[in-house]
């Protein structure tokens, strides 16, 4: 298992090559690049008017009784990537994972931490509707197996090659266009972030982080899934 692998959000409008694990495990990609957006107000509510500090203070108050911390969304995500990491000394697991563990916890690391170590790995990982990672390489290994004839997709019953399917460590495959309308729809239309599942029936697998900027090629959905993920941290913070 490659502990170094980094938690990437990656907002380039470069075209990526979705062939089967060819970008999952990168070592040397630890880059952090994130779009400024308008700060969010730690705790509070979101400031319209764009101001900081103490200048939207009424009358009769000081400067320190303004006890909201105005932090962009890069600190945000700087806090939640650094709070993956402080988890994952420990723990090892690929950072996406983590980020899913953690979310499942309210992002209370000492909890995680407790029933990590209280011994039930497989009662913890499906809890949080994900594959145990040490159980990964036997998965891929059963999913590679490929054929060379084009397959039907199961959503939308086009034949693509093998190539052209992917899916998370559950196994279920669907074509990338699937995919990508799928997490598309649930990012915009239904503004899920950390809950959505594996398209399969009655699969309930979570999506992670990684495999929604893998498969998503527009920025503005990138961006909206990333919004959605910090949002739900700063609620813990
Ligand atoms: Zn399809
Ligand atoms: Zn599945």
């Amino acid at each position: 298992m490659d502990s170094d692998e980094g938690y990437n959000y990656e907002f380039d409008d470069e075209e990526e090559e979705c062939s089967e694990d060819s970008n999952e495990e990168d070592p040397d990609d630890d880059t952090l690049e994130v779009e400024l957006v308008d700060p969010v107000v730690a705790g509070g509510e979101r400031d319209e008017c764009g101001e900081t500090g103490g200048s939207g203070l009424g009358p009769g108050q000081d400067e320190e009784d303004y006890r909201f911390e105005v932090l962009t969304a890069e600190q945000i995500l700087q806090h939640m990537v650094e709070c993956i990491r402080e988890v994952n000394e420990v723990i090892q697991n690929p950072a996406t994972i983590t980020r899913i563990l953690l979310s499942h916890f309210n992002w209370d690391k000492e909890k995680l931490m407790e029933r990590y170590f209280d011994g039930n790995l497989d009662k913890l990982f499906s809890e949080c509707h994900v594959i145990n990672p040490s159980k990964k390489s036997r998965t891929r290994l059963m999913n590679t197996r490929s054929s060379a004839q084009d397959m039907p997709c199961q959503i939308c019953y086009l034949n693509y090659p093998n190539s052209y399917f992917t899916g998370l460590e559950c196994g279920h495959k669907f074509c990338m266009q699937c995919w990508g309308d799928y997490l598309t729809t649930k990012i915009i239309e239904e503004g899920m972030g950390q809950t959505i599942s594996c398209p399969a029936h009655s699969c309930d697998i979570l999506v992670d982080d990684n495999t929604v900027m893998r498969l998503i090629t527009e920025s503005k959905v990138k961006l909206k899934y990333q919004h959605l993920i910090t949002n739900s941290f700063v609620e813990y913070m």
